[in-house]
This record gives structure tokens, C-alpha cells and sequence, in this order.
């Protein structure tokens, strides 16, 4: 048995709060993030198989990364519900990307959320082995099945 890992880079815009942190965090920001999302299995051996020799075709993760978390969070506000505005109005175009989630959207709550995210939607042959979530140039978190065994 041969296990390959395999990864696909993905970008894209996000802005969020954390309020009460102790630094200009706390305001509305954004960032360009990247993720990085590594799965790990054994490359199909049947010969008629149009993905002969592949984990998983890119064209195949890309499209359901996409689905478990890009569409999702690719241009949208992302607030801690328990201290977001109650009276957003959802009929005026600017708020119809704001995404109210039940943690602090750091770094660390978010890659956990896509870890999530991902793992529910993996096919069955197929396991997530890590991402990473890039969220400047020099600050990135890491989440690896390894390090999670009981999930
Ligand atoms: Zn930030």
C-alpha cells in the first residue's frame, strides 16, 4: 500500500472582527487568505479507471473545497455571532455576505471549522490529512489529522 498526499492552494478575500481583542484586531479587517488543503490516499490502480494513477483528480478537489468552504467565505464578513450587531439589515446588498458563526473567527477557530467542513464531505476512500490557513504573509495555523486523533 502506497499513501500519496496531495495538495491544492486556494486564495481568497475575507474580512472579520475579534472583538475584544486587545489591538486594532478588534475592527473590521481583512485579509487575502490562502489555504492549503492536503489530503492523503492511494492512488487508483484500475487501468479503465479515468483516474487511473490519481488520489483524486485537482480539477475534482478543487471544485469541492470549493463547495465546502470557499463559496462560503470568499468575500464575506465573518462575525462571532455573540457580539455581532442584532439589526443587520439582510435586504441591503452590503450585508448579504456577512457570516455569523458561533466562535472568535481567528486563524485557529477557522482552520478548525474548514477541517470540519471538509472532513464531512470527504468521500469515504479518502482522508484529510492537514491545512494550513494562511492569514499574511508571515502568520499562518496549521490543523493535521495526526495531531487530532479523536475527531
Ligand atoms: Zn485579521
Amino acid at each position: 500500500m502506497t499513501l500519496i498526499r496531495l495538495t491544492k492552494a486556494f486564495n481568497f478575500e475575507m474580512a472579520h472582527a475579534l472583538p475584544g481583542h486587545d489591538g486594532l484586531c478588534k475592527h473590521i479587517h481583512g485579509h487575502t487568505y490562502e489555504l492549503f488543503v492536503t489530503i492523503i490516499g492511494e492512488p487508483v490502480q484500475d487501468k479503465f479507471s479515468p483516474k487511473y494513477g490519481m488520489i483524486m483528480d485537482f480539477k475534482d478537489l478543487k471544485s469541492f473545497v470549493r463547495e465546502a468552504v470557499i463559496n462560503d467565505f470568499d468575500h464575506a464578513l465573518v462575525l462571532n455571532r455573540e457580539f455581532a450587531p442584532k439589526n443587520l439589515d439582510r435586504k441591503n446588498d452590503i450585508f448579504k455576505r456577512v457570516m455569523l458563526v458561533d466562535y472568535q473567527p481567528t486563524t485557529e477557530n477557522l482552520i478548525l471549522d474548514f477541517s470540519e467542513r471538509i472532513r464531512k464531505r470527504l468521500p469515504g476512500h479518502l482522508k484529510l490529512y492537514g491545512l494550513r490557513l494562511r492569514e499574511t504573509l508571515t502568520s499562518y495555523a496549521e490543523w493535521y489529522a495526526s495531531d487530532n486523533p479523536d475527531v
